[in-house]
């Protein structure tokens, strides 16, 4: 039996789709060929985001498909108090700090261009030099102060991957004013505590990592998972499969007759298990998947694959 530990993450703010359905099933046939061991977790954390009824709409859905975990299913917002604790010790060390400046104030201080997701690059000169050695005030946004490091990890499918925070994002968010950690914080925390060793997603978050990484070293947390963040799928104008695209969900396609054997043979010939559009099983999948015939580049959805999935 292995020792390692992956999670399935899903943040209920909407349907499962077929960009979010290929991630899970690659994470989910690396785990089951190798016997690591499946969390669930919900990151319903992302306060206006969240749509009620998502998080119990996303788990039916995989398991319709097949896709199984192993215990419980752990809910984000269940229990705050782990990430209180770890804001306690980020500020103990005085690496955190209550900020209420509005994004404007930000944009007008910032010398840096943004970011590729119109991401403001927090400067260096808002950072307070006293900083309170207490966690007192949940209801305001605590950021955490970066150093100029560069973080370098080896991505078990991007590579060597390289990622200065200080420049990308500076300062970010570990708390917001809702009460409620922000994404950065909660992952790394949730991830230790739950052992994870292994962690498969898209490689949108790829910078995410690198931030994630200065926060796990930070509170001296392990284990350090290996990463491997996995292309997007995306629509034909080359930007992420979305709402743009066409109803794209798994249960539209359900609604029309799709059987789960149908989009996993798509998963399938978009991850080079097979050759052309054919239903496979799940089964089938998890034996014949391998991240080095997994395409490199992103994965465009046509209008070929809706037709064949509404075939059936
Ligand atoms: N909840 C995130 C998402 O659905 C995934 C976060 C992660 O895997 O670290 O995009």
């Amino acid at each position: 039996m292995s020792s390692r530990i992956t999670r399935l993450a899903p943040s209920p703010t909407g349907a499962l789709h077929l960009g979010n359905l290929r991630t899970f099933l690659i994470n989910w046939a690396l785990a089951r060929c190798d016997g690591w061991r499946i969390e669930m977790r919900i990151e319903d954390l992302d306060g206006p985001r969240i749509r009620p009824g998502a998080a119990q709409g996303v788990l039916d859905t995989l398991h319709w498909v097949g896709i199984d975990w192993d215990g419980p299913v752990r809910i984000q917002s269940a229990d705050l108090d782990p990430y209180v604790a770890a804001m306690r010790d980020l500020a103990q060390m005085q690496l955190v700090y209550p900020c209420e400046l509005s994004r404007s104030e930000i944009e007008a201080a910032a010398s840096a261009p943004h970011g590729s997701e119109g991401e403001v690059c927090f400067p260096p000169s808002l950072r307070p030099k006293d900083r309170p050695e207490r966690f007192d005030d949940v209801q305001t946004n605590w950021r955490f102060a970066v150093d100029g490091r560069t973080i370098v990890f080896d991505d078990g499918f991007a590579g060597r991957v390289e990622r200065c925070p200080a420049e990308q994002c500076g300062d970010f968010v570990v708390w917001t004013r809702r009460g409620q950690p922000a994404y950065q914080l909660a992952v790394v925390v949730d991830d230790a505590r739950q052992g994870v060793t292994d962690v498969v997603r898209g490689d949108d978050l790829l910078d995410s990592a690198a931030r994630q990484i200065m926060l796990l070293e930070a509170l001296n947390l392990r284990p350090r998972p290996r990463y491997t963040h996995l292309p997007l799928v995306v629509g034909p104008d080359g930007r992420r499969l979305a709402k743009r695209h066409g109803d794209t969900r798994i249960e539209y396609y359900r609604s029309r007759g799709a059987t789960p054997e149908r989009l996993i043979g798509l998963m399938a010939f978009w991850s080079g298990v097979q050759p052309r559009r054919e239903p496979m099983s799940l089964n089938e999948f998890r034996d014949g998947f391998g991240l080095s015939t997994l395409p490199r580049g992103k994965m465009t959805f046509t209008q070929e694959d809706d037709q064949w999935l509404c075939e059936a």
